[in-house]
């Protein structure tokens, strides 16, 4: 073959050999310092979508990455996430289900002190694989109450005790058998079988698997010494039972982590020693602007009654409103003033930040005190939360990415052909109103709470207005709005998709943990690129004449 005629050039090309000695002569690395990207004069505020992260070198496998992370001065999780307190997001399965995934759920306060206990008390009290709050009918039900609960619930394996309630004396058990062709309103007394096979309090969940084998039995109730029903053992969620080698425990008591929010009002106080003796380990003052002489009241008087409990306050986005808040006691602070999703804060309020800024900023000075900081609303997918902990949260908080999950509160209905759930915010009138008389209920009943799977309404201070400081107001201003989101499936299988996602984009940027890219990030070593609004445009699908969007198998 004939040589190629050699291009003429004026530069004198290198050996290629030298590709990475000659590199160190560049005076800086490619792309930008988050530090250099942050700095405001130069583009203002900004978000998430604003910049990209700049890939490093692959040397280790996705499955090496370590997503551990300090969410308060003293709670270490090992993923970086935590659900919304919000009446349409965590409730009882959100809680649980996130803290087995190695997260973390708050359970909102907008509904009754009492139920909020009872919520905090089930994640504390959930043992996995057990069901610590099963239905639980007395010898006076009828057949017809079983049935019902067989239509609604799709099981009728139920424990009867004297009262009908948890803890009280175990007498009986119906399942579908013994009601089958009995007239509907039989009480169950003459239904029940008596003759009961039980396991005692404390049993592990290889010996209750064994008994409930032996026993051909559908359900094993569980008794303490007294002979009181403590749980329920199903033979069903045994054969679905998972493994959660992330859950987020304490570690003396083996316990599953439990947070929930509250008000910085007077009878904020009351609701917070109910759920503290529910076994509470983590309260979140829940505030828009938790810059207030009450929250900074509220969290010394926390810190002296309860020196225990970890407080994450907020929510704050500048500097000056996390020093009074550090400077009061906090073990965290929540960081974000309307970027939520269903959020009009900064359209009606004038008052807000770009949430990225917001983020880099706060974190930047929290951390000088040892304080963790979690990156509050925006969080739309996998790529914003890797971009939030670059910036230095420790974890996202998500509202609008869980509402549509099978264990967000509500049920879900059909909205223009789709599958969806209700999600509103927690300063939309529809919000502020829960427990008014009269009020509005969205579609899916959001703030009811579902006790043994019967689902009551409780008055209760509305939490919600305390929240936007407008309890006092004629005139209710709405910050808020109040919509649906489509079904995502269970959270059982959305988190883990979220935390395999945030991996590999660890992996991507080069580095091996959280601490590894927080760390590359003030070295400067982690770069990123500002990104116009034209390469926001590339950077999304484009092209296309239709696509199907399927984000994990
Ligand atoms: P998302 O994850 O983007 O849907 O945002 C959820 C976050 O929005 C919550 O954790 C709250 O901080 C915030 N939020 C909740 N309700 C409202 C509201 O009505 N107005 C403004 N922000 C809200």
């Amino acid at each position: 073959m004939p040589a190629a005629p050699s291009t003429k050039t004026s530069e004198q090309l290198l050996d290629a050999k030298d590709a990475l000695a000659h590199l160190a002569t560049y005076p800086r690395s490619d792309g930008l310092s988050i530090a250099d990207l942050m700095d405001s004069t130069i583009r203002g505020g900004l978000t998430y979508n604003d910049f990209l992260m700049l890939p490093g070198k692959i040397d280790f496998p996705a499955s090496d990455v370590v997503t551990d992370t300090r969410v308060t001065r003293n709670v270490v999780l090992k993923t970086p996430f935590f659900s919304s307190p919000m009446d349409t997001v965590t409730e009882t399965d959100m809680a649980i289900s996130l803290a087995l995934l190695g997260g973390i759920g708050v359970i909102h306060h907008n509904q009754s002190a009492e139920s909020q206990a009872a919520m905090v008390r089930a994640v504390k009290r959930h043992e996995n694989g057990f069901i610590t709050d099963p239905v639980v009918f007395s010898p006076e039900h009828i057949v017809s109450d079983v049935l019902d609960i067989k239509a609604r619930l799709g099981f009728c394996g139920i424990p009867i005790t004297e009262n009908g309630k948890l803890g009280a004396k175990l007498v009986g058990i119906v399942t579908s058998r013994d009601v089958q062709f009995r007239d509907s309103t039989t009480p169950l007394r003459d239904v029940m079988v008596t003759d009961l096979i039980t396991a005692p309090q404390g049993v592990t969940l290889a010996e209750a698997n064994h008994i409930l084998r032996d026993s051909k039995k559908g359900k094993l109730p569980i008794v303490n010494t007294q002979g009181c029903l403590v749980s329920l053992l199903a033979r069903s969620d045994l054969l679905k039972n998972q493994n959660f080698p992330y859950a987020s425990k304490d570690p003396e008591t083996k316990q599953l982590y439990a947070a929930a929010a509250i008000g910085t009002r007077p009878n904020d106080r009351e609701r917070l020693r109910l759920l503290v003796d529910a076994g509470l380990d983590i309260v979140i003052l829940d505030s828009s602007q938790g810059n207030s002489i009450y929250q900074v009241e509220m969290i010394q008087w926390i810190k002296q009654e309860f020196p225990k409990l970890e407080v994450i306050a907020g929510n704050v986005v500048t500097r000056e409103q996390a020093a009074s808040l550090i400077a009061a006691g906090a073990d965290g602070l929540r960081i974000g003033m309307g970027s939520g999703s269903i959020c009009i804060t900064q359209e009606v309020m004038a008052v807000g930040r770009p949430q990225a800024t917001a983020v880099y900023s706060v974190a930047e000075f929290a951390r000088k005190f040892g304080v963790p900081v979690i990156a509050d609303g925006g969080i739309g997918n996998v790529g914003h939360i890797v971009k939030a902990i670059a910036l230095g949260a420790s974890a996202v908080m998500m509202g609008g990415l869980l509402a549509g999950t099978t264990e967000a509160p509500g049920e879900y209905f059909y909205h223009d052909g789709k599958r969806v759930k209700a999600y509103r915010g927690m300063g939309s009138l529809e919000a502020m109103e829960q427990g008014r008389p009269g009020a509005a209920q969205a579609n899916g009943k959001p703030g009811t709470t579902k006790h043994a799977g019967v689902t009551t309404s409780q008055p209760h201070e509305n939490a919600a207005t305390t929240r936007y400081f407008s309890e006092s107001s004629a005139v209710k201003v709405a910050q808020g709005v109040s919509g649906d989101v489509q079904d995502k499936g269970s959270v059982k299988q959305f988190l883990p998709y979220l935390h395999v996602g945030v991996q590999h984009s660890l992996q991507d940027i080069g580095v091996r943990s959280i601490d590894e890219l927080q760390a590359g990030v003030r070295a400067g070593t982690v770069r990123v690129e500002f990104r116009t609004a034209s390469a926001q445009l590339e950077g999304g699908v484009h092209g296309m004449n239709s696509y199907t969007k399927r984000l994990y198998a």
